[in-house]
């Protein structure tokens, strides 16, 4: 018997083990947190693959978002002098998709530990954010196809960055400080343009804002403000990808200095 409870001990702790390894976390001295929930490829032990399940099922991962987000982190790191908080999720989007609820997010008990894993780590984070800072903003990083060479914004039409909004209007979001200001001073392609409200329904179908700005952002109590940043699939292509994290570290640095300090 007490070889028996030693075994499943063992066995429980080797579990949490592996669901905390699909799970790279960091926290940070920026009042700044990335999360990746889509650019993992390893497998989940004890998981089996997704079946459609909710709207505009997809289990192909955001490829190289994982990476953009570690690197955009490290130039964040050179340019402020300080990390940002960091989660990126290690497994592949076809077990677990992070950026939904759990009851869509993967179909087999034996993938809970995971997605938890991801999740506590973000609240974990939050938590320690808006006790270190008077603001803090999530970028929560994508990949897409559809619009190949552009950047699109998501705050569900300005729902999920609503305090930002209410202390520092559109010029937080659109304004020439704001990061899609400087995307577009760089000449990214940015979809929606500045020229309209942060809270007109501008924002692309289908990427105006998943669950992690929904369950993280600014219009829930405990939340902060929180943007979905989806990339063009050219800007993460191949040696692309280390300029668009230059340069997307530097949107977000020249937006930390105007609003967040
Ligand atoms: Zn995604």
């Amino acid at each position: 018997m007490i070889r028996l409870l030693l075994m499943l001990l063992l066995v429980t702790a080797g579990a949490s083990a592996r669901s905390s390894d699909l799970v790279d976390a960091a926290g940070g001295e920026l009042p700044v947190i990335l999360t990746a929930p889509h650019g993992g490829l390893e497998n989940v032990p004890g998981c089996s693959e997704r079946h459609p399940a909710g709207t505009r099922f997809v289990n192909r991962p955001d490829a190289g978002t994982d990476r953009l987000a570690r690197a955009i982190a490290d130039e964040l790191k050179r340019l402020t002098g300080r990390a940002p908080y960091l989660v990126i999720a290690r497994f592949h989007r076809k077990y677990i998709d992070a950026n939904r609820r759990a009851e869509e997010a993967y179909g087999d008990p034996g993938c809970a530990a995971a997605y938890e894993a991801y999740h506590a780590a973000v609240r974990g984070h939050l938590a320690g954010l808006r006790a270190k800072f008077p603001h803090a903003m999530l970028f929560d990083i994508h990949g897409q196809t559809a619009f190949r060479d552009s950047i699109l914004r998501g705050t569900r039409h300005g729902s999920t960055v609503q305090a930002l909004l209410a202390r520092a209007g559109a010029p937080a979001i659109t304004g020439p400080d704001s990061v899609f200001g400087r995307f577009a001073a760089m000449g990214y392609k940015i979809v929606p343009g500045n020229e309209d409200a942060p809270t007109d329904r501008v924002e692309a179908k289908n990427y105006a804002g998943g669950h992690t700005v929904d369950l993280y952002g600014s219009h829930r109590a405990q939340g902060i403000d929180a943007m979905q940043l989806e990339f063009g699939r050219d800007l993460r292509d191949g040696a692309r990808l280390e300029q668009t994290a230059k340069d997307t570290a530097q949107a977000i640095a020249a937006f930390y200095e105007r609003f967040l300090k």
